[in-house]
């Protein structure tokens, strides 16, 4: 079995830098005085009840259908102690009844109240799903003597507890397939708690995926993978307390799990629309939907079970056109079109769609509505952005303009969980015409510490600012207080009102937030304002052993150069030759002009050192788990010629801090 080491550069979430930050908890409990709501946001709040139909309860019937037993253990400890996954932090203070508090806006609490509605539940005949044990859902399908898998949720141990609680009360058939829907960590990596590598190895177990799954899943977690660590943190409010002052989920899920990920490659490539496969005895039809919601996705049909599974590309959410964490901008044209396709191939004959988040919907005309609408959801976004930008808005303006037509806009399916009406518009915008607005007085802009000093002096100094910036706070004007005081702060960020005055309004921008990651994001801004950054000592960055694992050694020295300092790499030449004894080939990495550049080695050309280690090792110096002092000590890397030219290479590597500042310089 492979297992995973640390956990820096999640797709998702630093889950294990977050899991011993959570160990230490200083600002997760009482250091952050949260303030209450505003009369501005009690006025914006309340608004928000008149505006969508609340009366329609009919995803409460749908979340509740099919229960056949509640979450139980609702909280699973790993091996120190601490909780993996706890449905009860919500139930402490959300059931189906409670109104929303002033301090969320009541559609986030809606969804929040859909969300906490988790237990095993049954589909259809033969098709289970266990739903809020992770940020995803696990379905299970019943074959003629075993059980197919459909993505097996974050952590090993949550994977596993839902599948023990369907055993509970179904009966115990082994696992014979595992299907992974797409390339993202909640729909793959808790698969070695249902099944182990050996059963993969022997052919006991299938585990089937989309064409690309494996590049896809490795390298969005890897050369991105710090700046993406650190923003999903602040994305999924995991250092954040719940509550109604705090998380109250990622709109997408709860939020995610903490516990060990794996990755078993995949036994069986899907490359096609209209391939089929019959896995013990349960005909599956795929779709494949590459450059969606992941680079590698499908959908796929049961025929014979009338069921309908539409992997991510279908949710009880806006999905993200560009999610908040950082990612490849994705094409919602595409995914339009491909959701058009799902309804020519199987809408006309499913009698039940489900999906790994949230719950299913039954019934044709349902179905037809729901993936018609998402549908035109993305097209609407792509449209209107295009057609806005073409007539000369800017990334801002588009996305201040656009609104949802009511008939899409009162789907609570196409409200902005997760994604948002204003982020896709920019990211359309991104996608077609990239960063710049086009206006030449933003071409070259002062980075915010100089711009900050500029605007607080031509504003009258710090004091003119905050009282400027108290002015608006009073009228409720909290974007403007942000984005005022944010100046203040970059230009002197040990400014304690400045930073108490910022923190209040990211906080009120948070409570009025519908989105998730929006609320998380404001209100982790919120509290590190306040408290600061809590970085606990001696992190490292590593990618985690079992992705290094599946890496190609070009993608390895792709990350590996990726940390090269430039200016200090300046003037510096050499060759050195990487023999990875763990797989059995040697590199060639030549330095010059700042840049590495790297191949398979040719024999008999001349370097100045030769270096004898296997790619994990690497990763650990790299990623700063060991140094490479200590790993030539160790017999970890054997050198062979100039040992000074060696060690000169690997003091040029940058470490990337996991914890870097985002609220202030
Ligand atoms: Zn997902």
């Amino acid at each position: 079995m492979r297992s995973i080491r640390c956990l820096a550069l999640a797709v998702i979430l630093c889950a294990g830098l977050i899991q011993r930050a959570e160990a230490q908890e200083p600002l997760a409990q009482g250091a952050v005085l949260s303030k209450p709501a505003t009369a501005a946001t009690k006025e914006k709040n309340a608004a928000v009840l008149k505006e969508l139909p609340f009366q329609n309860r009919e995803d409460f019937a749908e979340a509740q259908r099919g229960l056949i037993a509640t979450i139980d253990p609702p909280v699973i400890r790993g091996a120190s102690g601490l909780p993996i996954w706890d449905l009860s932090a919500y139930s402490r203070f959300v059931n189906l009844d409670t109104p929303a508090p002033d301090t969320v806006n009541p559609s986030l609490w809606r969804q929040l109240q859909l969300l906490t509605i988790a237990g095993l539940f049954q589909v259809t005949d033969r098709v289970y799903q266990v739903r809020g044990y992770d940020l995803s859902n696990i379905s299970i399908i019943e074959g003629d003597t075993g059980l197919l898998i459909i993505d097996p949720l974050i952590s090993a141990e949550t994977a596993r507890a839902a599948l023990d609680l369907y055993y509970k009360h179904r009966p115990r058939k082994p696992v014979v397939a595992v299907i992974f829907t797409h390339s993202h960590v909640d729909h793959y990596a808790g698969v070695e708690g249902i099944v182990t590598g050996e059963d993969v190895a022997s052919g006991k177990v299938k585990i089937i995926a989309p064409e690309g799954f494996l590049d896809e899943a490795v390298s969005e977690n890897v050369i991105a993978g710090n700046a993406m660590g650190r923003r999903a943190g602040y994305m999924y409010g995991a250092l954040l307390p719940k509550g109604p002052k705090g998380q109250v989920s990622a709109g997408l899920g709860l939020t995610t799990s903490l516990g060990t990920k794996s990755l078993l490659d995949p036994t069986d490539t899907i490359t096609e629309t209209g391939q089929e496969m019959t896995v013990d005895g349960v005909r599956i039809r795929f779709q494949l939907t590459p450059g969606t919601e992941a680079p590698a996705e499908m959908n796929f049909y049961f025929p014979d079970l009338k069921a309908l599974c539409m992997a991510e590309n279908l949710a009880a959410t806006f999905h993200n056109v560009l999610t908040l964490r950082g990612a490849k901008v994705r094409d919602p044209l595409q995914w339009s079109k491909y959701l058009q396709q799902a309804i020519d191939l199987f809408a006309g004959d499913a009698q039940v769609v489900f999906t790994s988040h949230h719950w299913p919907k039954w019934g044709h005309g349902e179905i037809l509505d729901y993936m018609s609408k998402q549908r035109d959801l993305y097209k609407f976004i792509n449209d209107q952005a295009v057609r806005l930008f073409n007539q000369g808005y800017t990334i801002i303006e588009v996305a201040e303009m656009i609104k949802l037509p009511p008939s899409l806009a009162q789907e609570w399916f196409n409200r902005g969980y997760y994604g948002t009406v204003n982020h896709n518009a920019k990211a359309v915008y991104q996608r077609y015409l990239g960063w710049f607005d086009g206006n030449p007085a933003h071409l070259h802009t002062y980075p915010p510490s100089e711009g900050g000093k500029r605007y607080v002096a031509a504003m009258g100094g710090a004091d003119a600012v905050l009282a400027k910036a108290a002015e608006a706070f009073k009228q409720g004007d909290y974007r403007w207080v942000a984005e005022l005081v944010s100046h203040l702060v970059f230009a002197d960020p040990d400014n304690r009102q400045a930073r108490l005055l910022e923190a209040d309004a990211l906080e009120q921008l948070g409570y009025q937030a519908e989105s998730g990651p929006w609320r998380n994001f404001f209100l982790m801004g919120a509290q590190e304002l306040r408290v600061g950054v809590f970085k606990p000592g001696g992190e490292s960055s590593l990618v985690s052993t079992e992705i290094v694992e599946s890496m190609g050694v070009d993608l390895l020295l792709d990350y590996v150069a990726i940390h090269l300092n430039g200016p200090r790499a300046a003037g510096k030449i050499g060759r050195y030759d990487f023999v990875f004894t763990d797989i059995g080939q040697t590199w060639r990495v030549n330095l010059e002009n700042a840049v590495l550049q790297y191949s398979p080695a040719l024999p008999g050309a001349a370097v100045e050192a030769t270096l004898t280690l296997t790619r994990a090792t690497l990763n650990d110096v790299i990623g700063g788990a060991t140094t490479y002092q200590e790993a030539v000590q160790s017999g970890a890397i054997q050198v062979t010629g100039d040992q000074a030219a060696a060690a000169g290479l690997f003091s040029l590597m940058d470490l990337f801090d996991p914890w870097f500042n985002i609220v202030t310089p």
